[in-house]
């Protein structure tokens, strides 16, 4: 059975205080039963976060996560530093990630090894550039960076994965991808989780939407049935339009 989900990911934003003060604000949210909320603060937060939504129905994810347990990478944050922080979820493969920090698809598998490893669950993202949508290379793209990544994982492991789909071209641009796009793009996953492994698992994978998602176009995107949620950005900043996103689910 396919969970329904919807991931904030807050990215470089907020002050601690302001994060408080939205934490605040979506404790009193009233959110859909149905659905499961993540949310992905800074590294420097998660620990303030996860204290705080401890008594709550609010999960959190970490937004990236370096493929060694311990050593010398400056900078860097470790699978054990995050569960330290009581956090078990990670995100893996954003495309800002990809883009600005030149995470490859080989750096990803060993980021997908060692989270499997150590027990945190993955959402991972994959989603292809607006040259590779114009080329009609987009269904090749997003199958080759599976088929490098999460599909070297066993049928368990892959069981506790979420994927995103976040075509780059939509995230954080205001352009949405319209709501057969997207089916489209979820369906043609689904069926290549199913020919890699089985129909079983494949309709049991929760497969999100990312790409400007708003209270307003959240519905048509919902709507579609090889859509299982949403990676949102910008609007999950917002207390009442993540709040509307989650109940649009
Ligand atoms: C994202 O960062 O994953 C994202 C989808 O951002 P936005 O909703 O702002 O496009």
């Amino acid at each position: 059975m396919r969970k329904k989900i919807i991931v904030g990911n807050w990215k470089m934003n907020n002050s601690n205080i302001e994060t408080l003060s939205l934490l605040d604000e979506l404790l009193k949210c009233n959110f859909s039963k149905k659905v499961r909320i993540i949310v992905s603060p800074s590294f420097t937060q998660l620990s303030l976060v996860s204290e705080k939504l401890k008594k709550s129905n609010i999960e959190v994810a970490s937004q990236n996560m370096h493929s060694a347990n311990k050593g010398a990478f400056t900078g860097e944050v470790s699978s054990l530093m995050i569960k330290s922080s009581d956090v078990f979820i990670s995100i893996l493969g954003h495309s800002e990630r990809r883009t600005y920090f030149n995470e490859t698809n080989e750096v990803l598998k060993e980021k997908v090894d060692q989270a499997i490893k150590e027990n945190i669950e993955i959402i991972f993202c994959v989603g292809e550039k607006l040259s590779d949508r114009k080329s009609k290379n987009h269904f090749e793209y997003i199958k080759h960076q599976l088929e490098k990544t999460i599909f070297l994982q066993s049928k368990d492991s892959l069981r506790n994965i979420i994927i995103a789909y976040e075509p780059i071209w939509a995230i954080g641009t205001g352009e949405t991808a319209s709501p057969e796009q997207v089916q489209e793009m979820h369906l043609y996953i689904r069926n290549l989780i199913s020919k890699k492994y089985n129909t079983i698992l494949a309709n049991s994978v929760s497969i999100l939407y990312g790409g400007s998602v708003k209270p307003s176009n959240a519905n048509d995107i919902f709507s579609q049935p090889d859509v299982d949620g949403g990676l949102i950005g910008g609007a999950s900043l917002n207390s009442k339009d993540f709040a509307a996103i989650v109940n649009a689910l």
